[in-house]
């Protein structure tokens, strides 16, 4: 039975259009721990303690101590395409901050109840709340105090998209998402102390570090100690082009590529580029269908590599993609040359 085709071209009104581009960035409660965290570290933080309940599914709390946000920006924060990180492409060429598309909390806001608090001042009994639920359009900003910093709490995500409330999994495979999406930021900043918990019981905690040691040990109460006991550390500069962090050994591979780290610029990211020098560096060392760890950190000139690909900012291009490549490869190859391929029988998981 042929339906008569819509022929009236409509503007999409704002709430719908937010829930429309929440299907983007907002798969999950990981994907909504994922953007909070960001913001957080963008607002330069010391410290980021989240709440989980429920897997996310009930409550993902951020809190943190950063530059918080004034009374007047507060309507503004949960507003789509607004953002304070940019404000011309000029910028966004040269963005060094994890967010810049003004997104994340206007689809964040259009599915679920999202509540933000946040004090942009020295004194503590001041500070400001805006709620906004399955977006109403103009939050209502009232006085509420906070110590200087922000706590964005998002509860009961995809209340009002009941088909996409029905993907959630278990609490315990979506808390695994949470923690995992914790894990990679607390992989890529070891100047900010951070907390996790579940349902009130704390699963994380982490000092703020610096020496190399006390590094190791973040690693190891991330990953565990066999990664770290089983890894090379690296360090190697070429040009504008430095590579540092933690190369897995042969002696310890995993039957899933599911503990491998690469930080470009301090943003997360999975790129075909950077996984196929990898893949070829441990060629040689590696038996056939055996993944190797490793935490890697890639750093260099922002200008020369587009984060603005995808929404997720998972992927990014390099503008040198050779140089990029031939770089891992040869820091990698040579940091694996004198070890020998090991039996997987040696290797756990
Ligand atoms: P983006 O991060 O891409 O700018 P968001 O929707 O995530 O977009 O956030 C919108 C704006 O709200 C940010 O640009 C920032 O000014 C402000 N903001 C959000 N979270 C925080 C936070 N934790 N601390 C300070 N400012 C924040
Ligand atoms: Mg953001």
């Amino acid at each position: 039975t042929a339906q008569t085709p819509v022929t009236r071209i409509q503007v999409l009104d704002a709430r719908l259009a937010n829930q429309i581009a929440a299907g983007e960035v907002v798969e999950r409660p990981a994907s909504v721990t994922k953007e909070l965290i960001e913001n957080a570290i963008d607002a330069g933080s010391h410290r980021i303690e989240v709440d989980i309940e429920q897997g996310g599914a009930r409550l993902i709390k951020v809190r943190d101590d950063g530059i918080g946000i004034g009374q007047q920006d507060l309507p503004l924060a949960l507003a789509r395409h607004a953002t304070s990180k940019i404000g011309s492409l000029e910028d966004l060429e040269g963005v060094s901050s994890l967010g810049f598309r003004g997104e994340a909390l206007a689809s964040i806001s259009s599915v679920s109840r999202l509540e933000l608090v946040s004090n942009a001042s020295e004194d503590p009994t001041d500070g400001w709340r805006v709620v906004a639920e399955g977006r109403s359009m103009e939050a209502r900003v009232s006085p509420a105090p906070h110590p200087r910093g922000t706590s964005v709490s998002v509860r009961d995500l995809f209340f009002n998209t009941p088909a996409r409330r029905k993907f959630l999994r278990t609490e315990k495979t979506e808390f695994a998402h949470v923690e995992e999406a914790f894990r990679r930021q607390a992989l890529s900043r070891y100047d900010i102390s951070w907390v996790l918990r579940h349902n009130q019981k704390v699963v994380h905690q982490l000092p703020a570090v610096d020496s190399a040691a006390s590094r190791e040990r973040r690693i190891s109460s991330l990953l565990g100690r066999n990664f770290i006991e089983h890894a090379r550390y690296i360090e190697r500069q070429a040009g504008s082009l430095r590579l540092s962090g933690w190369v897995g050994l042969p002696t310890h591979s995993r039957s899933q590529a599911d503990q491998q780290y690469f930080f470009v610029n301090g943003r997360v990211v999975r790129d075909r580029l950077v996984a196929h020098a990898v893949r070829q560096a441990y060629r040689d060392v590696l038996y056939n269908g055996r993944h190797p760890v490793f935490v890697l950190y890639l750093d260099l000139d922002p200008d020369v590599v587009d984060v603005n690909v995808h929404p997720t900012k998972h992927e990014v291009r390099f503008r040198d993609g050779r140089m990029v490549h031939d770089f891992l490869f040869s820091s990698l190859h040579h940091c694996l040359a004198h070890t020998q391929p090991h039996e997987a029988a040696e290797n756990q998981d």
